[in-house]
């Protein structure tokens, strides 16, 4: 029998690279232009150190594209009400253009509360229900920053959606269902998979484009996969793990990302788009 090639890799460095520098050129062109730089307010609560050490690589990064940030830590004890509270303060403040309130909160305060206190104009992360809707619909607006990072690594390397059976693996809100959403806006067929779904095999097998976006180290493996399908992994574990196996799912895709290197840069270099998008707009430049 034939042996299949190994699947080439989608490259999320380089493609986020790209997208960055062309941020950085538009932020430095928006600062002479109008006297003002894109500014980001990053808002953290508690001290949990990935949700820092997230929070501190989305700020280096904007700094060096020429982005302002303004953190706002808070304590663990913060209120609903306290929080709600700091994120209106930065959707009236002219200052800041886009607002990112780092997730997870702490169990005591309702997030999606949290999130509704961000205006849409400045929903640079696309966490609100409008951002959510527009998405649903296909209407402009601010996407969930690594759904719409898979949607534009797929675009780079040309993998056409239309008519596709995409199989997303996963369906949380930052996740999993925005990027159905948007796969679905391309004409996609899609079928989204969760906890409480049975023969997950049989239904990943099917998938000409599968994303996984389901928190399980290499839950997805190369048995899972339909020989030739396009494969997309959104996770991350320590050690460099991803959600999928990359070994045996690489002998059987023909294209796919791997990870570190994958998604997880395309996640900010959107973020900063969307920032500098959100700034060019509100300060009357577009
Ligand atoms: P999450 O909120 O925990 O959601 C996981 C989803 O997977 C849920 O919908 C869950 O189903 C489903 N699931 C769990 N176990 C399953 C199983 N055995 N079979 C089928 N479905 C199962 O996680 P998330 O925030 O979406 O993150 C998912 C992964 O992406 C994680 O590895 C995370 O580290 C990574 N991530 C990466 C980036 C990036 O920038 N690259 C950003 C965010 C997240 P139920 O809905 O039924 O519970």
């Amino acid at each position: 029998m034939a042996q299949t090639p190994p699947a080439r890799l989608m490259d999320g460095r380089d493609l986020a690279r790209r997208i960055v520098d062309t941020s950085s050129a538009t932020a430095a062109d928006l600062r002479r232009r109008t006297g003002t730089a894109p500014c980001l307010a990053t808002v953290l609560v508690g001290d949990d150190p990935a949700s820092a050490t997230y929070v501190r690589m989305k700020r280096n990064r904007c700094e060096q594209a020429g982005i302002r940030s303004r953190h706002v830590a808070l304590p663990a004890s913060t209120t609903t009400d306290e929080l709600v509270g700091t994120i209106a303060a930065l959707s009236r403040d002219p200052e800041v253009h886009g607002i990112l309130l780092q997730h997870p909160v702490g169990a005591h305060i309702d997030e999606r509360a949290a999130f509704e206190a961000i205006t849409p104009e400045k929903d640079v992360d696309g966490v609100t229900m409008r951002s959510f809707a527009a998405m649903g619909f296909g209407l402009p607006g601010f996407v969930s920053c690594t759904p719409g990072g898979i949607l534009r690594l797929l675009d780079e390397y040309r993998v056409d959606l239309a008519g596709k059976h995409a199989v997303v693996v996963g369906r949380s809100p930052i996740l999993g269902r925005p990027a159905g959403l948007l796969l679905l806006g391309r004409d996609a067929t899609v079928t989204y998979c969760h906890s409480r779904t049975t023969g997950l095999s049989a239904i990943t097998r099917e998938a000409d484009v599968l994303v996984a976006a389901v928190g399980r180290p290499r839950l997805i493996t190369g048995a899972d996969i339909k020989p030739g399908a396009v494969v997309v992994d959104a996770g991350y574990h320590p050690g460099n793990i991803g959600d999928v196996d990359f070994a045996s799912a690489r002998e059987r895709a023909s294209l796919i990302t791997p990870v570190p290197g994958g998604v997880g840069p395309m996640t900010i270099a959107v973020l900063l788009a969307q920032t500098v998008e959100a700034a060019t707009r509100q300060l009357g430049a577009d």
